[in-house]
């Protein structure tokens, strides 16, 4: 039989078949194998398994996923994968309580390209924003290659325009506890509640935060992934060098550095560095770079 994952708690996975939620767990042999990941199976996984005397379901195999989103935190561990087989992911902000983080939506753009899922930025509490933030928020990622949406859960604004971007796809919804998740979804899914993961927040504490994740389907069958407790995201797998590469609106001066490859740091005759000075990249986003290229080298340094 053939299903998919639709939840991970713990080595407990939840696999949906013929609209049956069935409580499985993983043969055996999956456990080890040699893979690049820590995870061997992971919500949105298509799987083949089957069904025990006493009902349990047994995953035997997994089908090759058509992407993943994954995070790799220490230097030696594997990577993580935290969904797959998506559509896009969608990063949840709000212009203000808590306070507006696009260095966080960086971080997650630059996983998302990496398992190469498209991005979209969806920024709520709109009816706060001040003048110039949304201004501010598109010339920040002008020239890169990510939708972006302002909306506000509260007032209605750009929700229906919201809808459409949601609508039949199946999508991973990272962003800070207050950002308004839950009131977005319920607003355009009413029926849908993200707040049945929180218990299991607090009680999902600990290391492995991948292990606690949920795939919610609306009556229209939009699918939302929802990761309470997945705050951070490694970057340690990224190699100094190529993470320009992963920001599409440095990529063509790029080809223009007097050095290559070039970190767009100290070198002269930096195409990128130029750019920002003449304001055509945006100063903050070239902030932004750096403060990771630096924390990428700090990891490689600690290394040896
Ligand atoms: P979650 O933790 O991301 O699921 O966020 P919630 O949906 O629980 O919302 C957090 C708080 O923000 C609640 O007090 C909401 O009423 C409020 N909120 C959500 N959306 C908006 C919005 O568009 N505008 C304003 N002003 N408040 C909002
Ligand atoms: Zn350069």
């Amino acid at each position: 039989m053939t299903g998919i994952i639709v939840k991970v708690f713990g080595r407990f996975y939840t696999v949906l078949f013929d609209g049956a939620e069935v409580n499985s767990v993983l043969r055996g042999k999956m456990k080890t194998g040699q893979s690049n990941y820590s995870n061997p199976a992971a919500v949105g996984d298509i799987v083949n398994f089957s069904i025990n005397k006493e009902g349990l379901g047994i995953i035997e195999s997994v089908l090759e996923r058509k992407n993943t989103f994954t995070r790799k935190d220490g230097v030696r561990s594997r990577e993580d994968i935290i969904a797959c087989n998506l559509d896009q992911v969608i990063a949840v902000q709000a212009f203000t309580n808590p306070r507006l983080n696009l260095r966080f939506v960086d971080r997650i753009i630059i996983r998302s390209k990496r398992g190469n899922i498209p991005v979209l930025l969806c920024v709520n509490k709109s009816d706060l924003m001040e003048k110039g933030e949304s201004a501010f928020v598109r010339s920040y990622y002008k020239g890169a290659d990510i939708n972006i949406k302002f909306v506000s859960a509260l007032t209605g604004k750009g929700m229906s325009e919201f809808k459409k971007e949601v609508s039949g796809k199946r999508s991973l919804l990272i962003g800070y506890s207050g950002v308004g998740k839950s009131s977005l979804f319920n607003r355009i899914y009413p029926g849908v509640d993200l707040k049945t993961n929180e218990v299991s927040e607090s009680s999902g504490k600990g290391k492995h935060t991948t292990t606690n994740v949920k795939m919610i389907r609306a009556d229209d069958g939009t699918e939302l992934i929802d990761t309470p407790g997945v705050r951070e995201f490694g970057l340690v797998d990224i190699e100094p060098d190529d993470l320009g590469n992963y920001f599409d609106d440095f990529r063509e001066a790029a080809l223009n550095c007097r050095f290559r490859p070039c970190t767009h740091d100290h070198e002269p005759g930096c195409e990128v560095k130029r750019l920002v000075e003449d304001g055509v990249i945006h100063e903050e986003r070239y902030i932004s770079y750096l403060n990771i290229l630096y924390s990428i080298q700090e990891n490689l340094k600690n290394q040896y």
